[in-house]
């Protein structure tokens, strides 16, 4: 790869780090990219810039916005009193699909995963309890993944809820174990929170 000159390796890593982009994927946006007209390589980058400077957090579920609520929080025809927990706004979006369910979420970002590094503190459970506290909340639906960080991390926030008397449930297993909210049809996220069960 040194073939290619400093600037060229650099453009390479850089791809690599993003999630999904093995080496050779790497190498092929990165000649992809140089390829292109100087414009078009302006608009990408300008568009990385601008969504990462303006895009904020709801400062209520912590999905991605760019106004201070989203407008799931900012929805008067929502049932305030219930809160879905999920890992990212994808898993929101593919919920919202389903057209099924009338509560607000939580944005979690993440999963609790030992292996990666990640601990309670990394991720957005502070702020899911600290909303629970505020807000007059009838249920919390723990709607995280179906593998092992996300039952972990359904398992964690059960716990520092049943103290505060709160109804938690979990979203039923017709999800496919190791299943990715996200890539699951229609129809097994409807049945998954149909069936969720009380923790
Ligand atoms: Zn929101």
């Amino acid at each position: 790869m040194n073939n290619y000159g400093n600037q060229m390796i650099a453009l390479i890593e850089e791809l690599s780090r993003l999630p999904g982009i093995g080496a050779k994927s790497a190498q092929r946006l990165a000649f992809h990219i140089i390829s292109l007209p100087k414009e078009n390589v302006e608009r990408l980058a300008n568009a990385i810039l601008v969504a990462k400077e303006e895009i904020k957090y709801c400062k209520s579920c912590w999905t991605v916005t760019d106004k201070e609520l989203c407008h799931i929080c900012r929805d008067d025809s929502r049932n305030r009193k219930e809160i879905m927990v999920v890992e990212d706004s994808r898993d929101m979006a593919a919920y919202e699909k389903t057209k099924e369910y009338k509560g607000l979420y939580h944005i979690l970002h993440g999963a609790i995963s030992p292996m990666m590094g990640v601990g309670p503190s990394d991720i957005r459970i502070k702020e899911l309890l600290e909303r629970i506290q505020k807000e007059d909340v009838d249920e919390v639906i723990l709607a995280t993944n179906p593998n092992i960080e996300g039952e972990a991390t359904a398992m964690y926030i059960g716990k520092l809820l049943k103290p505060l008397g709160i109804k938690t449930t979990r979203i039923a297993h017709g999800v496919p174990v190791g299943g990715d909210l996200e890539y699951i049809d229609e129809m097994t996220l409807l049945r998954a929170f149909q069936g969720r069960t009380e923790f």
